[in-house]
């Protein structure tokens, strides 16, 4: 039997690029920052859909996994359209019946493609979608616009409203725009759309941009972000990922949050050529920061566990850098996120986002203090990250 990859964490969910075009062109999209992206094939052919399924058969029985998560991805998924989205399922079943492991399908799209027809496929097919929106029209449309510069805002609310139509209720993935007011954001995302699931980015930015002055503060959106959540819109429910996993942290917990904490880049993406990669993100570092030359039609999944070019940022994402050494924050921000770490082929710095940290950490952590003090004389004491083992 072929020995396995030396790896502490496997991946329990494939990334797969069924598109890599796009009916979009976000001026912060990392996918177009790869310029190489424009000539993978723009959909997964069948046959390397099918070398790939016969690869996930093997991983999930060779690490004898007892769930797996597909998540369709691009460029834009629903470019991938309804009869290779309903054969990806059936093969998706199939793969369930061969290994006995739970599969699980979800996907994030632009929602611009979502017709009626599209919403029932996606419902009958137990697809869990996730919707990508920046906030309210002038927010969102200044960044998710199409080649022509139109912005999105309409399309996207139509195709949230057909989801709902057809009985799915859409989570949300935002990215932060650091000039936008986050108030006005959660009453466009909350109180006029409805959702109760919310989830923001930081924008994709490494050392070498934040050099070249393509970084901007973020802890002004964070703060006030976590203000208006924490003392009104978390007590109706409303659940965001990122603050969640920033409290985790705080409290010296897991967070299971790329960035957030301890959080190892252990990402397996499968082009739509059938390459396997890390993070899609990591593009932002150049093509050579993510692209292997191993592909599903060739290779075993976990070939890629022992890629110098996947292996890079996840031991980097396993250390806390150097320069973090004197930092009263390392045991729960520990350098940031990766991919915003690299610098001239390494990840081994800290995060452009390190001024950001140093702020909203300590802002949540007098937050939760505060709450804490009248419910136990030892509170006032607490500094809830010296609790993180
Ligand atoms: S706040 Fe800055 S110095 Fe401190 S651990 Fe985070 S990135 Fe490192």
């Amino acid at each position: 039997m072929r020995q396995r990859a030396p790896i502490e964490h496997v991946p329990g969910m494939a990334v797969v690029k069924v598109a890599a075009r796009c009916n979009l062109y976000c001026t912060y999209c990392h996918w177009f920052r790869d310029a190489t992206v424009e000539s993978r094939p723009a959909v997964m052919s069948q046959e390397v859909e099918q070398a790939m399924f016969s690869r996930f058969r093997e991983y999930i029985l060779g690490y004898g996994l007892h769930e797996f998560v597909l998540c369709l991805h691009g460029g834009e998924p629903l470019v991938f359209g309804k009869e290779r989205i309903r054969g990806f399922v059936a093969s998706a079943r199939r793969l369930a019946w061969e290994t006995g492991a739970r599969i699980d399908v979800c996907t994030t799209t632009n929602g611009v493609l979502v017709d009626a027809a599209m919403a029932d496929l996606l419902r009958d097919l137990d697809i869990q979608v996730c919707v990508s929106m920046d906030g309210p029209r002038e927010i969102h449309d200044r960044a998710r616009v199409d080649r022509r510069g139109r912005g999105s805002f309409d399309k996207v609310v139509g195709g949230i409203k057909t989801l709902r139509g057809a009985g799915i209720e859409p989570t949300l993935l935002s990215v932060i725009d650091p000039h936008a007011d986050p108030v006005e954001i959660l009453k466009c995302f909350v109180d006029e759309l409805g959702f109760q699931i919310v989830d923001f980015l930081l924008p994709d930015v490494n050392r070498e941009d934040a050099a070249a002055g393509h970084w901007k503060s973020v802890s002004p959106f964070l703060i006030s972000l976590f203000d208006a959540w924490y003392d009104d819109y978390s007590r109706r429910g409303v659940r965001i990922r990122l603050l969640e996993a920033m409290i985790a942290s705080v409290l010296g917990r897991r967070t299971g949050l790329q960035g957030v904490g301890f959080s190892p880049m252990c990402v397996l993406c499968i082009n739509s050529d059938g390459g396997l990669e890390n993070h899609d993100a990591l593009r932002i570092s150049g093509v050579e920061s993510i692209a292997t030359d191993l592909n599903v039609m060739t290779s075993p999944i976990d070939a890629l566990f022992s890629n110098p070019v996947w292996r890079a940022p996840y031991e980097a994402s396993l250390r806390i850098p150097e320069e973090c050494e004197e930092c009263s924050l390392r045991p729960l921000c520990r350098g940031g996120d990766v991919i915003h770490r690299y610098e001239a082929g390494h990840y081994d710095r800290r995060s452009p986002y390190c001024s950001d940290y140093l702020d909203i950490y300590p802002h949540i952590a007098a937050r939760i203090r505060a709450d804490l003090k009248p419910r136990t004389r030892r509170a006032s004491s607490i500094t809830p990250w010296r609790l993180h083992p």
